[in-house]
């Protein structure tokens, strides 16, 4: 009988150690794919020197391709997709064959908050170098194309002389913060995160001890009831809340995130004052970056260490191994009873008013952005604000002025009293810049908005039908993945190639029903689901929305 003939059966079937998830506290910093391999060797940040030494001089083939692929997102660059490659070529091609010599730059605007100056040097930047494009962005940024790398340093020292900058605008770093756009002067704030906000950017945007996480890091601050920041779809967030002998102050949440597995972020129960605040954020950051997985790409935001720790041991170890003393318990924040968009006429705290006004699908220029600083500087304010929801808020309004500014602001195709289409529909990129988009977002949304307004318009008959509507939420996405929160509207439209009947393909979308988060007015926010089968195409987009409404209201005339 040989040595393996006697060895008992549950030894053969002893189970093989777990792979290691790439936690640095846990298994060691040694890099598990090729992304930490060159993180570790040489990070993000660095490369900005080369851009400008040697490629803005050199020219695109001069850029080393793990630069041109990794480390400038640390800088907000991108490169955009070639024109003209239709998306049933996205998932055949090289990712080279479908990357343009342009890129897409992302200004980072943390709270959102802007001067004119700001906005004035932004449209400047756009009209000289990104052939006037403008896009505001879902997370308060606004992105621009067309840039050549030869133009790079000359934006970077116009954006950095008003106080701009790109700096981890991408990249697996902690991006923008995502601020409340009235903080500071609504009526009805519970308090001004202002200085958490500034100084979380201040003094750990560009901070080396943050600058290789496992993943992108989101973060989300408000004081405002209405809870405008989607503080659930964010790794960090703090909502304003009042502690019953504490004061006002934030309660935190942490692991929220969306792509193609949404998460909704957890409460911890635990009261941030508001002098704690940094330190808090600091504390869960570097919990991501020591225990967060880094063997794989897809499994390393940080909702999936909260999904596996829990709510419970995600506090036990951020008050023992992070923060100097334990968080006390605090109160839930209320339901909103207001959307935290702010379009519309708003008083300040101070008397004076703030307008929000909607792009549509949050595309701008850089002409019309000069033309809203001259705007908004003519109406005796200095002073605007983006928005989580592709919107923009100009602050510190007198009230005769309002009129003669939301009047201005249309001519702008800015809509302070838009159509709850033209309010409540969000698009991505898409395939106009996008590598990895399959169908194209931005006039798709456009064109779908203004049929729909025409359907629903008052001669049509359903102008009561408008009255009825809470906002019905579109969100147009050209891929599965969710830049535009797929699982987080009424309908949420996943771009791809539907068959076309006649052997071809044709552009349209998977539809994703029944999500919404607190700040669109919902009881419950909730990511909604996928419906199997349920696909629409471009053409038939607006027929499809229409029906959906109509039966939404039918059911809302029904329970009333
Ligand atoms: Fe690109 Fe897809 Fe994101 Fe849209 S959802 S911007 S197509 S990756």
């Amino acid at each position: 009988m040989t040595e393996t003939a006697t060895r008992p059966r549950t030894e053969a079937k002893k189970p093989r150690a777990a792979k290691p998830n790439g936690q640095w506290k846990v298994d060691g910093t040694a890099p598990l794919n090729s992304n930490e391999v060159w993180k570790q060797e040489d990070g993000g940040l660095s490369v900005r020197e080369r851009i400008e030494s040697i490629y803005s001089k050199g020219g695109f083939d001069s850029i080393d391709p793990t630069d041109l692929h990794g480390r400038f997102r640390w800088w907000g660059l991108y490169t955009q997709r070639k024109p003209g490659i239709d998306g049933g070529k996205t998932a055949t091609l090289e990712p080279h064959e479908l990357e343009d010599r342009y890129f897409m730059l992302r200004v980072r605007i943390d709270g959102g908050a802007l001067t004119t100056e700001q906005l004035r040097v932004i449209g400047g930047i756009s009209r000289d170098f990104a052939r006037g494009t403008a896009d505001i962005t879902d997370r308060q940024n606004i992105q621009l194309h067309w840039v050549e790398i030869e133009n790079v340093p000359e934006i970077w020292h116009r954006l950095e002389s008003v106080g701009l900058r790109t700096t981890e605008a991408c990249g697996d770093v902690p991006r923008v913060i995502l601020g409340s756009p009235v903080a500071g002067i609504a009526a009805d704030e519970l308090l001004d995160p202002t200085p958490q906000i500034r100084e979380i950017a201040d003094r750990y945007i560009g901070d080396e001890s943050f600058a290789n996480l496992p993943r992108k890091y989101k973060t989300a601050i408000t004081g405002h009831p209405s809870q405008d920041v989607v503080h659930e779809i964010n790794d960090f967030a703090l909502i304003g809340v009042v502690h019953p002998e504490l004061g006002a102050g934030y309660d935190l949440w942490v692991g929220g995130g969306l792509s193609t597995s949404a998460h909704l972020a957890v409460r911890l129960g635990a009261f941030v004052e508001p002098s704690r605040a940094a330190e808090v954020w600091v504390g869960v950051t570097s919990i991501f970056r020591d225990y967060g997985y880094r063997r794989l790409r897809n499994r390393a935001r940080l909702k999936y260490l909260v999904a596996d720790w829990g709510a419970e041991k995600f506090r036990h170890i951020l008050e023992t191994e992070y923060l100097e003393t334990p968080l006390p318990d605090g109160p839930a924040a209320e339901k909103p009873t207001a959307p935290g968009d702010h379009v519309g006429v708003h008083a300040q705290k101070d008397g004076r008013f703030y307008i929000g006004a909607t792009p549509t699908v949050g595309r701008v220029s850089g002409e019309v952005l000069l033309k809203l600083a001259d705007l908004i500087e003519a109406h005796g304010s200095a002073r605007l604000r983006t928005t989580p929801h592709q919107k923009i808020v100009v602050l510190d309004v007198e009230q005769d002025r309002v009129d003669s500014l939301v009047a201005g602001l249309e001519e702008l195709g800015l809509y302070a009293n838009p159509s709850p289409w033209r309010r409540s529909t969000i698009a991505c990129t898409g395939i106009e810049f996008c590598k990895l988009a399959i169908v194209d977002t931005k006039d798709t949304a456009t064109a779908a908005v203004a049929e729909l307004e025409k359907r629903f318009a008052p001669e049509s008959g359903a102008g009561t039908a408008n009255a009825l509507l809470r906002p019905l939420t579109l969100h147009v996405n050209g891929c599965p993945n969710s830049c535009a929160r797929i699982q987080t509207a009424d309908i949420g439209l996943k771009g791809q190639l539907l068959p076309d009947g006649d052997g071809g393909q044709t552009p349209g979308f998977q539809v994703h029903l029944g999500g919404g988060l607190a700040s669109d007015s919902r009881e419950e926010a909730g990511t909604g689901r996928t419906v199997r089968g349920l696909k629409v195409t471009v053409e038939d987009l607006p027929d499809y929305v229409e029906r959906v409404t109509r039966r939404f209201l039918a059911d809302r005339a029904g329970e009333d």
